[in-house]
């Protein structure tokens, strides 16, 4: 970032010291933030905003990681100087069951989701402004809007309580009125989305962090976390007997220090899940790896949307992986060819696995099967599916060989 747009950008504030920043004001009120944060910058064009989230190397963390600034580029520079053209959507839809992140920020900070909506709506000019939330979700949300007269011109849309509902074009045809499943996209939403106007939607901690760097500038948010990670990130924790917690935690930290910090004994996981059911899983052996991509490639992760779920060494993964792939074939909009043929079909051969099926056909029909899927949808469920799927078929190659011998003693509920 340069230092002439950080001197348009960002006030002299008090900028947050350490990893606590999204949750520096933890369920404060509107006055309580402003006076932890400061108030919020007047508007940034929207070449400032994009040099600003190009330096900070913010990506998205809604799931797949695309660099905040290149969204916000990829809406046509007719359309960011045509004043009130652009729409722009907070996504808080939070399908993925292993995630909290999104819904423990809106109850905890909200007004940084609110600043971050009016950062980049402002920067646009935008037409229209929308949060889309689950209903429980809204209804602390709703608290924080009516406190500050600023965010009556963002309108709050209850989101549909499925897996695919936070997909970008289901969530754009929720908002249009449609059933909110996924579609077919040939043109980009950055140029034609909602009502045909360019759509910019960020995940709601996106904006959040957008709402810090606007305030205090690339160089602050990269203070903390790695190069390839910069800044932080919020995580879901949990595992086997324990309940899941949110975390604010620097980008590249260590996965096993991530769970240590919750009380987890990693001695006893054989494996942990990154990224929840559209992850992979990573090996009890690598738990010293990088939340980061770099770390994370060799296993088929990514930080994702900030998942890490321990499995008990006890307990069986085919069983637990076939529980997960049955779900996701249900959680389908039924629409393509590989969600309404593919996904259940691959679904029951694994569940033929874990209940006790010798076939020793079954790894390679489940293999067949994800490489027939992916890649052929109108939205990544098939390809997420399968990645999940294949990932356990790797890393728990042991655990399928002692289903097809007819020994895996391990639990199985
Ligand atoms: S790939 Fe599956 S989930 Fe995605 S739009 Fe098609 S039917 Fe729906």
């Amino acid at each position: 970032m340069s230092s002439a747009a950080d001197a348009r950008l960002f006030p002299a504030v008090q900028a947050p010291v350490g990893t606590a920043r999204l949750m520096a004001a933890r369920a404060a009120d509107y006055a309580t933030h402003q006076s932890t944060f400061g108030p919020l910058p007047a508007h940034a064009d929207s070449a400032a905003l994009l040099a600003a989230l190009r330096d900070s190397g913010l990506e998205g963390r809604g799931g797949a990681g695309f660099p905040a600034w290149r969204k916000l580029a990829a809406v046509p520079a007719r359309e960011r100087a045509r004043r009130r053209r652009v729409v722009v959507i907070g996504n808080a839809a939070e399908g993925e069951p292993l995630s909290q992140k999104d819904a423990t920020l809106l109850l905890l900070s909200p007004h940084l989701v609110i600043d971050g909506l009016l950062t980049v709506a402002g920067a646009l000019g935008a037409h229209s402004v929308y949060l889309y939330a689950q209903a429980s979700v809204l209804e602390s949300a709703t608290r924080a809007f009516a406190e500050r007269a600023d965010a009556s011109a963002i309108e709050l849309r209850e989101a549909a309580d499925t897996f695919i509902s936070g997909e970008a074009s289901a969530v754009v045809n929720a908002l249009a009125g449609k059933a909110p499943i996924p579609h077919d996209r040939t043109v980009r939403l950055t140029e034609s989305g909602l009502g045909g106007r360019p759509t910019l939607l960020h995940n709601v901690e996106t904006l959040a962090h957008i709402a810090l760097i606007a305030r205090f500038g690339a160089a602050w948010f990269r203070s903390v976390g790695t190069k390839g990670d910069p800044g932080t990130r919020l995580v879901t924790v949990g595992s086997d007997g324990h309940p899941s917690r949110v975390l604010e935690v620097a980008g590249g930290s260590r996965i096993g220090d991530v769970l240590r910090f919750t009380g987890v004994d990693i001695g006893s996981l054989s494996a942990v899940l990154v990224g929840g059911y559209h992850g992979a899983w990573l090996p009890a052996y690598a738990l010293e790896a990088r939340l980061d991509r770099a770390d994370l490639a060799g296993f088929g992760a990514n930080p994702g949307a900030g998942i890490l779920m321990g499995l008990g060494e006890r307990r069986c993964p085919i069983t637990v992986a076939a529980a997960v792939a049955s779900y996701l074939a249900g959680e389908t909009a039924g629409q393509c060819g590989p969600c309404v043929n593919g996904l259940p079909a691959m679904a029951a051969v694994l569940g033929r696995l874990a209940t006790g099926d010798r076939d020793t056909g079954l790894p390679g029909e489940v293999r067949r099967l994800a490489a027939i899927v992916t890649g052929r949808g109108s939205c990544n469920h098939p390809d997420g599916t399968a990645r999940f799927v294949l990932s356990t078929l790797t890393v728990f190659a042991d655990d399928v060989t002692a289903h097809l011998n007819g020994r895996c003693r391990k639990d199985h509920r």
